[in-house]
């Protein structure tokens, strides 16, 4: 028997597309079979003839959240996008945004003509608050905090300074959809939150975003922002036209995708669980850490439980870990490396570090009502830089097992005995 660490195989796949099987494929079968003359979420017979996939979807949505308004739609960016233009955020506005993100958080501030600026993160691996606090200027106002790979950021740490400084807050639940924060699915707390339902995402709809709020005004400019012929359809949607309808972007969420996510959102607790259990298991199997410290989690118990990441004391020693890990059988680069060049990290956003705009006028940045001069540089946020060169991540999935995690624990403790 090999002397190695890791004995069994290591299953791959993500979360949400590992979980599906017939019931998924049922769904969009029944969908076709019975709706194939009205497979469009907006209905003039709506309120006779049933309920669209989607509606049904968003009743499930507030329900299992206890949000009190929820829209399913194309993207998770196209959910960012509403959730900023749910406030009015628009030309001229700036956007705090943490360096290490998918470039779409910040895209989705562009998106609606606003700035991005970006903070660095901390050993949370989310928003650094206080840096957060040094990037606000007059021309702030909002920030989007990212909880990244499920785990929940500094919410109490990034809401005081953002209340103190009246801005609105965005959560971007994007990868963490099911995660909770003191006992309340993350963003349940802030002004709008969005899910995004990609095919790498904690469930999974092929495609698919929601933007949830909890605000009945912000949903309709939500809502509005989702749909450029909103007014003009009969909806189940809390509607009251008060906030007069305006033309803007495309991002209907379709009824293929919102039948399979129902299926999926069913399978949520189940997946969870799983993750929640294999991360109790790993991280009690692990000896006391000489050469690493974990992740600082603000609130273990709202995890969704499918990554760990190890920051090593130093970079030298990160990289000295991989290698050990390696000849264990595991491979773990540092996150900086992963995927390399990761569009989740700020230095290689190019188009927004270039300032590259879809016009010749330079749009946002030269935008006449934009006072601010934010700048950007590969090196603007060493700190970011420095914690991901030296964070290792185990990503976990349902296929694993206890002996799996048992066995990436060991290989962790034998490796960082030697070093
Ligand atoms: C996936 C993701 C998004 C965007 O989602 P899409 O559905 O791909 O548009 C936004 N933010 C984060 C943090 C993400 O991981």
């Amino acid at each position: 028997m090999s002397d190695k660490a890791i004995k069994t195989p290591i299953p791959a796949g993500a979360l949400g597309s590992s979980a599906m099987d017939e019931r998924e494929v049922e769904a969009v079968a029944n969908l076709i079979k019975q709706e194939h003359e009205r497979m469009f979420r907006y209905r003039e017979d709506a309120g006779e003839k049933g309920m669209s996939q989607c509606d049904y979807l968003e009743t499930a949505l507030r329900e299992k959240t206890g949000a009190s308004y929820a829209l399913f739609l194309a993207s998770g960016t196209g959910a960012l996008s509403c959730a900023l233009s749910s406030y009015e955020i628009g030309p001229g506005d700036e956007v705090i945004v943490p360096a290490y993100t998918y470039i779409a958080t910040a895209a989705a501030v562009i998106d609606v003509g606003a700035v991005p600026v970006i903070a660095e993160i901390d050993d949370s691996l989310g928003m650094d608050p206080a840096d957060f606090e040094r990037k606000i200027t007059p021309h702030t106002k909002a920030v989007i905090l990212v909880h990244m790979q499920g785990v929940p950021a500094r919410v109490d740490a990034i809401r005081a300074i953002a209340k103190k400084h009246n801005l609105i807050m965005i959560e971007d639940a994007c990868q963490a959809i099911g995660a909770k924060y003191k006992g309340k699915y993350v963003g349940m707390d802030s002004d709008a939150w969005a899910w995004s339902t990609n095919f790498f995402k904690v469930i999974t709809s092929g495609e698919g975003g929601v933007f949830f709020t909890n605000n009945a005004d912000a949903f309709q400019r939500g809502v509005y922002q989702s749909d450029s012929g909103m007014a003009m359809w009969k909806t189940e949607l809390p509607i009251t036209k008060e906030t007069k309808p305006f033309a803007r972007a495309g991002l209907r969420g379709s009824e293929v995708s919102a039948a399979i996510l129902r299926v999926q959102l069913d399978k949520l607790d189940g997946i969870l669980d799983h993750t929640r259990h294999l991360k109790k298991v790993l991280l009690s199997s692990l000896n006391t850490p000489k050469n690493y410290q974990l992740q600082y989690v603000d609130d273990p118990e709202g995890d969704c439980g499918f990554s760990i990441t190890f920051i090593a004391k130093d970079q030298a020693t990160a990289k000295k870990m991989s290698e050990l890990l390696a000849e264990e059988g595991l491979n773990i680069g540092s996150v900086y490396n992963a995927g390399f060049p990761d569009r989740h990290i700020y230095s290689h956003w190019d188009p927004i570090i270039n300032k590259v705009s879809a016009t010749p006028a330079g749009y946002p940045w030269k935008d006449p009502s934009y006072k601010g001069n934010v700048e950007y540089s590969v090196d603007m946020c060493p700190n970011t830089l420095d914690i991901l060169q030296r964070a290792l991540r185990i990503t976990l999935n349902i296929r694993m097992t206890e002996t799996n995690v048992k066995e990436f624990a060991d290989a962790i403790n034998k490796v960082d005995a030697m070093i």
